[in-house]
């Protein structure tokens, strides 16, 4: 592409300057052959004018005395110099005396001068002369003229070539490779000044060329150092972003631990002990694996509170969870369900194996020392339970069934456990 471009622009401009420097020769040629025709005629013509008028003033004693013998060897005598092709004298009459003719070939110029003797005309001398050297100088001088022309030409068109193709086409030559490199590289602009190396249009060309490349390349430094600060902040709000996120993780954490916590005891609340009931209830539905729910509550809690105040009742509270969370396995959910209410579902386990559990509990909380400003708590409590029954529809059938029997253990004298049946 690029060596197409060079070399299209070389050969019109050989092509150009040729046929200019072609024309000006041929011109030139022409006014040359016009010129050195005309001096040759004219010599041509002083050389015939001569001759005729020497002829004459050679002939004139002759022609007074009648002297036909001298008259005619004069004639040939002339008719013998270069070019003379016919020599004749004539009296005043008009009449030939003498006449020397040579061979009458090709063109010829007539020459006439009249014979004077004591300042009269007495007769005429007449010269031909062959136009065949002119013509054979003037075809030498076309030739000449010609190759000098052409000579001319080639050089002259050479040197104008060699400097129109220096101050041209090479400076067009640098600008499109410099541009079609960066383009190749992928550049916006390019990289270097271009050298100017005249003052001339293409020069001008050149160093607009620079200017129009410099405003480019320092706008693309300016989008680039914005592009650069933009990408900084958006790097810096991105840290930010992620410090925020993970405050904001760390706060939705705490909210759904809030949601779903007790907050005095740090047991789970009644919403995730429903939520655990219910998908216990529905597993133990489908796969037929026992699951008993326990529920307690602390007999005679209010006396506590209004006896010894609403913080030794927070400590029991506390106290009973501590207990609970040790006894339950890893599997089992206990919770505090409010008030003094809690409860406890016991996976893989049955109505009898939860009884188990549940004397355990008691003898602990019977064994527990609750003390409190120095002064010692009985603590009693109440238990129901009640085991998954496939008659069951709902986690709240099973919780009734639970809460009823609580309410049996508290109806027939509380500390006890009653199993719903
Ligand atoms: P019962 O043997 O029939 O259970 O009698 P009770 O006095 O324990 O009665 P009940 O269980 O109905 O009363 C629970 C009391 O617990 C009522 C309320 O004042 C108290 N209570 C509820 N929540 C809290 C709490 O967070 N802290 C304290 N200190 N007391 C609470
Ligand atoms: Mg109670």
């Amino acid at each position: 592409m690029e060596c197409n471009l060079q070399y299209g622009l070389s050969t019109k401009l050989i092509g150009y300057v040729m046929a200019g420097v072609l024309l000006t020769s041929a011109a030139i040629g022409m006014l040359r052959v016009q010129n050195e025709r005309g001096s040759l005629n004219k010599l041509i013509d002083e050389v015939g004018q001569s001759v005729a008028t020497a002829t004459a003033s050679g002939a004139a004693s002759l022609v007074v005395g009648y002297d036909y013998g001298n008259l005619e060897i004069l004639a040939a005598n002339v008719a013998k110099q270069a070019n003379v092709i016919r020599v004749t004298i004539r009296n005043k009459d008009g009449r030939v005396m003498t006449q020397s003719a040579g061979k009458m070939t090709g063109g010829f110029k007539h020459f006439e001068s009249p014979i004077v003797f004591d300042g009269q005309t007495i007769g005429s001398a007449s010269v031909d002369i062959s136009n065949d050297t002119l013509e054979q100088a003037l075809s030498a001088l076309y030739w000449r003229i010609f190759i000098e022309q052409i000579t001319f030409g080639a050089i002259l068109g050479l040197i104008v070539y060699l400097f129109t193709a220096r101050g041209i086409v090479s400076p067009i030559h640098k600008l499109t490779m410099a541009m079609e490199e960066a383009v190749k590289k992928g550049d916006s602009f390019v990289a270097r000044d271009l050298a100017v190396k005249s003052r001339d249009e293409i020069g001008r060309l050149v160093s607009v060329f620079n200017t129009l490349n410099q405003s480019l390349a320092s706008h693309h430094r300016q989008l680039q150092s914005k592009i650069d600060f933009a990408n900084e902040e958006l790097r810096n709000k991105n840290i930010l972003l992620g410090g925020r996120t993970q405050e904001l993780e760390q706060a939705l954490d705490l909210l759904s631990t809030m949601a779903t916590t007790d907050w005095l005891t740090e047991l789970p609340n009644r919403r995730k002990f429903d939520e655990t009931l219910s998908q216990m209830f529905y597993q133990s539905e489908r796969y037929g694996n026992p699951i008993t729910l326990v529920l307690f509550d602390i007999d005679h809690f209010k006396q506590i509170n209004d006896s010894h105040g609403h913080g030794a009742g927070d400590e029991v509270l506390r106290d009973i969870s501590t207990l609970l969370r040790l006894q339950a396995r890893k599997s089992d959910q206990p919770a505090r369900l409010g008030g003094d209410e809690f409860g406890i579902v016991l996976h893989h386990t049955n109505a009898s194996q939860a009884e188990i559990f549940v004397k355990s509990f008691m003898a602990s909380v019977q064994d527990q020392v609750f003390d409190y400003d120095g002064f010692r708590l009985e603590i009693g409590i109440s238990v129901g339970v009640a085991q998954y029954d496939a008659a069951m529809k709902s986690p709240q059938e099973l919780y009734y069934a639970a809460d009823k029997a609580l309410y049996q253990s508290k109806n027939e004298g509380r500390s006890c456990y009653r199993v719903f049946s």
